[in-house]
């Protein structure tokens, strides 16, 4: 049997894989992708693009409540989760068949098989045994959820992956993390009617996050009526004609319907044959890489959550991008990793930048900090309880607004915006030289002239 020969073998058809796949077949490259699951990924399968579907649809609840006071009287309305993730489902394929048509364009070849590395230039295709050559090969296999310490009746809880195709809609649900996967859930599951409980081992939700934002986001989703208990883990799980009893460390224990872990996400590479290659892993168990993607064998790279840098989509697809474009377009591009806007699609949203006021007093030597507490205005005459926050972190040497933190409707839409300035550099003079717009949430980012605190660092010795 002749073996087939590739310039570029990706393995794994996700944001990352398919971007340096269809790039590099572009600039001409013979480009082949192996795909075990389904094409799109993570955050096409099951990930961003149906969570955000879900998250359209836990908002309708407040939508339904706040028209009454907008003068609508709408008879009792009703949910049915099956329709949900039926047409869930149905966008996902679509946007598969759009991803698998986009590779095709570029003459990507796609084959739905497991790959395994087999040596410095070979991939087996496990489905049919074939030996691929490749003159380079990229790897962008993401990351799995992580269950933690193998607890007693771990085997009952599920992830974020089955959270999204449960045949019904839990009545009561218990899910354990603080980070981005397990606050988005508890909004949503929250918003379709759930009783949600969300126990967190730490002081307070979204570590890393500006302590502010952890705050005013905790009482926010307190207020929608999720409880949130600290400073505790699950220890064991017991299955009982009631449901899932769930033991915590405590010594409390409730009973749920489905308990769900969202605590954090390992990069998937057991099984790969990365020592076959010789590939590198870090401390964290991720591929090693260099600026550009580069692992410690010259040929091979990575990119996407795979690797130990930024695991968010966009990033994944910009690293597929510089790879594709320095590997084959004759233009060696390194990500810029800095200042990244990021969403949490939590109930209210969160949407930051750059700095947190924390980090800014640790490496500045004058920071200024703006914020403000207000009530949106459509909820005032909706009467609903809720708050909007806004925060600038500002370099109090060169007026430069170094962080940016919103928690309120749409601040996954303003945070990309304030991106842009960020990325420019712009001061505080400039944001205030900005005309606001009236009457908008956004224009609190222009017009909040009064300084909320001030630090000075004492100089050392
Ligand atoms: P995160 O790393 O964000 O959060 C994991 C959470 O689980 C943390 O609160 C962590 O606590 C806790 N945890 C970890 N191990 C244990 C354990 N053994 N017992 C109890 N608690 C534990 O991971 P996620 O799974 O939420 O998301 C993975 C990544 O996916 C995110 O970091 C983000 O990069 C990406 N993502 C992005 C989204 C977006 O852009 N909107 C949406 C969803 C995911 P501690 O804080 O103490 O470490």
């Amino acid at each position: 049997m002749t073996t087939r020969e590739v310039d570029l073998f990706v393995i794994g058809a996700g944001s990352g894989g398919v971007r340096a796949a269809r790039i590099a077949g572009n600039h001409g490259a013979r480009v082949m992708v192996a795909e075990e699951y389904r094409v799109g990924g993570t955050c096409v399968i099951r990930g961003c693009v149906p969570k955000k579907l879900l998250v359209y649809a836990s908002r309708f609840a407040d939508e339904f409540e706040d028209a009454a006071g907008y003068g609508w009287t709408l008879s009792e309305p009703h949910f049915d989760w099956p329709t949900l993730i039926d047409n869930k489902n149905r966008e996902t394929a679509r946007l598969e068949a759009a991803y698998i048509a986009n590779l095709e364009r570029s003459k990507v070849e796609i084959v739905r098989s497991r790959a395994v590395i087999e040596g410095p230039h070979e991939v087996r295709l496990v489905a049919t045994g074939e030996i691929v050559r490749a003159r380079h090969i990229l790897i962008a296999t993401g990351a799995w959820p992580s269950l933690g310490a193998d607890i007693a009746g771990r085997e009952h809880v599920i992830t974020s992956n089955e959270a999204l195709d449960l045949k019904e809609l839990p009545a009561r649900i218990l899910i354990q993390g603080g980070g981005y996967i397990a606050v988005e859930f508890a909004g949503i599951f929250n918003g379709l009617g759930s009783e949600v409980t969300l126990v967190y081992r730490g002081d307070n939700i979204l570590r890393g996050f500006d302590d502010d934002v952890r705050e005013h986001l905790r009482g926010e989703m307190t207020k929608r009526g999720i409880r949130i208990l600290t400073r505790r883990t699950v220890e064991a799980i017991e299955k009982t004609d009631h449901g899932l009893c769930a033991q915590f460390s405590d010594h409390e224990s409730a009973t749920y319907d489905q308990i769900m872990f969202a605590t954090g996400r390992r990069p998937n590479v057991a099984g790969l044959g990365l020592d076959k290659a010789g590939v590198k892993l870090d401390e964290r168990g991720a591929i090693a890489v260099n600026a550009y993607s580069q692992t410690s064998v010259p040929h091979i790279y990575a990119v996407g959550d795979v690797t130990d840098r930024v695991a968010l989509t966009p990033v994944a697809i910009r690293e597929g991008h510089a790879f594709a474009d320095t590997v084959f377009g004759g233009k060696k591009i390194a990500v810029d990793h800095g200042d990244i806007p990021t969403a949490v699609f939590s109930e209210p949203e969160v949407g930051v930048i750059g700095l947190t006021e924390a980090q800014a007093r640790e490496r500045l030597a004058r920071v200024d900090i703006y914020k403000t507490i207000f009530r949106p205005m459509k909820a005032a005459v909706a009467a609903r309880d809720t708050r909007s926050f806004f925060k600038l972190v500002v370099d109090g040497n060169s007026d430069r607004v170094v962080g940016c933190h919103i928690v309120g409707p749409d601040a996954g839409e303003m945070i990309q915006l304030v991106g842009i300035a960020v990325k420019l550099k712009a001061t505080k003079a400039d944001f205030d030289a900005v005309m606001a717009v009236h009457p908008t949430a956004a224009e609190e980012l222009v017009t909040m002239r009064e300084k909320a605190a001030s630090y000075v660092r004492e100089a050392a010795g």
